[in-house]
């Protein structure tokens, strides 16, 4: 394995190959070597330094956060039920370690009586984040509360991990007994899935599942049954666990003497305050909701078409997660793009060497297969990038659902990178398609491209950012309410039509896409815009009431119906609990706003793009990678953005973006 100036990319006794018991070793070694370390700088009793205080101590909780990211990647993704149960539980251990530190009054003194004042740059930064998490986790309590702090935290920890175990362990199925039920499928689909001996087909709740039949399912009673199934994943299991979290987190945030757990997590974040989100969520809904309506009448005429009587639209008839199935009807016909068509222009490889490619162009990189390279799963493959000679980093991608799988799509840390430490490493967890090899089995649904691309843009902040001074700089710990920016920029370049041409190779005959129907698909997209924006702010209100109100009084299922009654056009299904299986309610907690909030700053960051009129610009992209992605957390989100546009950050480019109508169609 090259090893790179001393920062290679070797996992040491963390190996992604090894078993339960080498993880709990490895993992018991490196955090008794840590405590051991905290002891030595803590009680040197020379005076506290850059190097004698901080320096170890930013080294030390690294080592930890290693073994934390390990452990969660591999609870997300190893084959192995017993690997998967270690990794969850080296990764609890290593929260323990650091519940400890944060209340660790000694630690606390020593780095606030370090002098600043001829230290390193980034010094004082990474010191005042590591001390304001302290703050942030009650260092400054007497030591009866700190030690109730260090306990709640830790259970926080467990529950969180029992929630998402319950979103693998209890998964739900649907029968198919009448086979016409599968009519409007794509052929592929109903060959992957044939009738068992007693003649039915079983679906599962996999998005390879779901996702198809609520875009092209005919028939209406499959895709409520469908929708039913996927929205009560996990329940009842999961609903005392979200409700003891809710509890944990509000007793958490009252020792600290905050209004509630919502105003604890946004504190520290850009919108710094409830009201603030809750102002935006608003004016953001006000902007949407005629542009939404307008959808919502467009797809409810087209719904009349195969029943004159409809007087609504349903949930499972607008899909909820991706594009529902009149609105597929509506594109095909109104703006000639089906996309089952589409799809077969789309098989992985080709989408991947074009991402590969467009990478490579954009900022100067190379991205080399490593043969070889130790994964824990056949399907997994492995990447360095490259820029010349420098190895900047590695990741793998891990697209294909199975048993035991984390269900959803995101970008885990597996190492945070520090220049002269080591090097960043990242997994890309997606459940795209059945097969990555088999041409026809992996062709991708355009959407699941743009999610490719989303969490490729969290990829490349992953690598791009894993080379400053301190761990504490690094984007693990950015304000999290930034994190979706970057992604969801990098979206634009799956919606750019001459480019998406480049990474299409039809399935059969090896054609790329022709260009009109490029254009005609990115052009279809801005349909339902508005009425996805507001489904996702449904969401992002849901998330902040439920962490903002007293768990004591409310049941979350109902609260999250009254919630999308409020804002979403379409309410959630009758004796559906979404609550159950929404993962976002664990890591994000009341931030679901996120996603709304990062668009307003991806916009803007694009216009220099849009200047440009061209999103293929190297030496742009590279200022982009220089001023918004490598600082990682060097300086607040606000000052990267001003650096890079030259002006403070604004609306405007999002307002209009929401504002573009969609094309009439013929
Ligand atoms: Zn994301």
């Amino acid at each position: 394995m090259a090893e790179d100036g001393g920062q290679g990319h070797s996992l040491g006794a963390l190996r992604l190959g090894a078993s339960a018991e080498e993880l709990r070793v490895a993992s018991g070694s490196i955090l008794a070597e840590a405590g051991a370390e905290l002891e030595r700088v803590l009680v040197s009793g020379k005076a506290p330094s850059v190097a004698g205080t901080l320096e170890p101590i930013d080294r030390l909780l690294l080592t930890v956060l290693d073994v934390q990211d390990h452990g969660s990647t591999l609870f997300s993704v190893d084959v192995s039920p017993e690997v998967r149960e270690a990794a969850r539980q080296i990764s609890e251990d290593a929260h323990r370690f650091f519940s400890a530190f944060f209340v660790n009054r000694a630690a606390y003194d020593a780095l606030r009586a370090v002098d600043w004042s001829s230290a390193p740059p980034l010094a004082h930064r990474a010191a005042e984040k590591i001390l304001r998490e302290m703050r942030r986790s009650g260092v400054e309590l007497d030591a009866p509360q700190r030690g109730e702090m260090q306990r709640l935290s830790d259970e926080i920890d467990a529950i969180q991990f029992e929630f998402m175990q319950g979103l693998t362990q209890f998964p739900r199925t649907v029968e198919v007994t009448d086979l016409r039920e599968l009519e409007g499928l794509p052929a592929d689909f109903v060959r992957d899935h044939p009738p068992d001996t007693e003649g039915k087909v079983v679906l599962t709740t996999a998005y390879t599942d779901v996702l198809p039949v609520l875009s092209y399912a005919r028939s209406s009673e499959l895709r409520r049954r469908m929708q039913a199934a996927f929205l009560t994943r996990a329940h009842p299991q999961n609903s005392p666990v979200l409700e003891r979290l809710l509890r944990r987190r509000r007793a958490f945030s009252d020792l600290l003497g905050y209004p509630s757990f919502a105003a604890y997590a946004i504190e520290d974040k850009m919108m710094a305050t409830p009201e603030a989100a809750w102002a935006f969520i608003e004016r953001v809904a006000e902007l949407l909701r005629a542009p939404a309506a307008r959808d919502r009448d467009r797809l409810l005429a087209r719904k009349r078409q195969e029943d004159p009587r409809a007087e609504r639209l349903y949930s499972w008839d607008v899909g909820g997660l991706g594009h529902g199935y009149f609105e597929e009807q509506l594109k095909t016909e109104q703006y000639h793009v089906d996309s089952r068509e589409v799809r077969e222009y789309l098989p992985y490889v080709a989408v991947r060497e074009g991402l590969f490619a467009l990478c490579a162009r954009l900022f100067d990189i190379e991205i080399r297969p490593v043969p070889g390279a130790e994964v824990w799963h056949p399907s997994v493959e492995a990447y360095d990038v490259y820029r010349r000679t420098e190895c900047l980093g590695r990741f793998y991608l891990d697209l294909v659902p199975r048993e035991g799988k984390f269900t959803h799509a995101a970008q885990f840390s597996l190492r945070t990178g520090v220049r002269g430490r080591q090097l960043p490493q990242a997994v890309l967890v997606c459940n795209f398609f059945p097969s990555a090899t088999d041409p026809e089995r992996s062709a991708m649904r355009y959407e699941d491209v743009v999610t490719f691309f989303h969490e490729s843009g969290h990829l490349l902040h992953h690598i791009f950012s894993g080379h400053t001074p301190w761990a504490a700089t690094t984007n693990a710990w950015i304000e999290t309410d930034f994190i979706e920016a970057p992604s969801q920029l990098f979206e634009e370049w799956a919606r750019d039509p001459s480019l998406l041409v480049g990474f299409t190779r039809h399935v059969r005959t090896g054609e790329p896409m022709p260009r009109a129907m490029a254009e005609r698909l990115v052009e279809a997209e801005r349909f339902g815009r508005g009425f996805r924006w507001l489904g996702q702010l449904a969401a992002a209100a849901s998330s902040l009431a439920l962490y903002e109100q007293d768990p004591a009084r409310f049941a979350a299922d109902q609260l999250l119906r009254e919630t999308f009654a409020r804002y979403a056009l379409v309410p959630l299904p009758e004796g559906s609990h979404f609550e159950c299986s929404w993962g976002h309610l664990t890591g994000y907690s009341a931030l679901y706003y996120t996603y709304a909030w990062s668009l307003v700053i991806a916009r803007d960051l694009l216009g220099p793009f849009l200047e440009k009129g061209t999103l293929l610009d190297p030496a742009l992209a590279q200022r982009y990678v220089r001023e918004i992605l490598a600082p990682g957390a060097s300086a607040p989100p606000e000052e990267l953005v001003r650096n890079y546009l030259g002006r403070p950050l604004s609306y405007s480019a999002f307002e209009k973006w929401v504002l573009v109508p969609p094309p009439s169609g013929g």
